[in-house]
């Protein structure tokens, strides 16, 4: 049963506003708040946007087995919480985890039914202008970002639906789509 959508590709890509369209479409998706040892950045709350837990508190709670996935990105630890999305699907409810490549691949894995969209640049220069235009990273994290793009792009046929992020109205349409013919197969099983 489709109950769980992953939402990866490169940083920058448009991953978070694609969800945000979605979230207004389709209301009843939740999105899973997954935990970062990466620093808030400006207008960023604790337990809305991330669970910002530091480098001890991460590694105790990978201990405990307290993520579904987790990994490394650009220096910085990332995880989905196991008790954020159980407790989304326990209230019956479909759920959009936006992580990067390793953690879709943990995913496919241990949850084989999730759908996994892997979003994709009109090219890798339109890439870089929207994590410049974005405005929340300095040139050295950019650089950083688009570096690990490269290698995120390579792994984009490992993923059964992929989506060029051109025009923005036109991708969040296709989206929609995807997620209703999913949502309303899974009904059907
Ligand atoms: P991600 O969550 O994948 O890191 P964001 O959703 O933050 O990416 O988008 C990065 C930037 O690109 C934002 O400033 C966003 O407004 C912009 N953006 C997203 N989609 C498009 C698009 N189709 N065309 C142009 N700009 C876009
Ligand atoms: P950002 O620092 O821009 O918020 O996120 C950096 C990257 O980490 C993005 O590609 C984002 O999708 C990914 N990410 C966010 N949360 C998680 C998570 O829980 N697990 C994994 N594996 N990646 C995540």
């Amino acid at each position: 049963m489709a109950r769980v959508f992953v939402i990866t590709g490169p940083s920058g890509v448009g991953k978070g506003t694609l969800i945000r369209r979605l979230r207004e479409t389709i209301p009843e998706l939740r999105v899973s708040v997954s935990a970062t040892t990466r620093p808030p950045r400006a207008g960023e709350e604790h337990g809305r946007d991330y669970w910002f837990l530091d480098d001890a508190e991460f590694d105790r709670r990978v201990g405990e087995g307290d993520f579904v996935e987790h990994a490394e990105y650009a220096g910085r630890k990332y995880g989905t919480l196991r008790e954020e999305l159980e407790r989304h699907l326990g209230e019956g409810a479909p759920v959009v985890l936006e992580i990067e490549v390793q953690g879709a691949r943990q995913v496919r894995e241990t949850m084989p039914e999730a759908v996994q969209v892997f979003v994709v640049p009109p090219s890798f220069d339109a890439l870089r202008e929207r994590l410049e235009s974005r405005g929340t990273d300095g040139a050295d994290t950019i650089a950083r970002r688009l570096e690990v793009s490269r290698v995120e792009l390579e792994s984009q046929h490992e993923f059964d639906h992929r989506l060029v992020n051109d025009d923005l109205d036109a991708t969040a349409r296709q989206l929609e789509t995807l997620v209703r013919e999913q949502l309303s197969s899974a009904g059907a099983v």
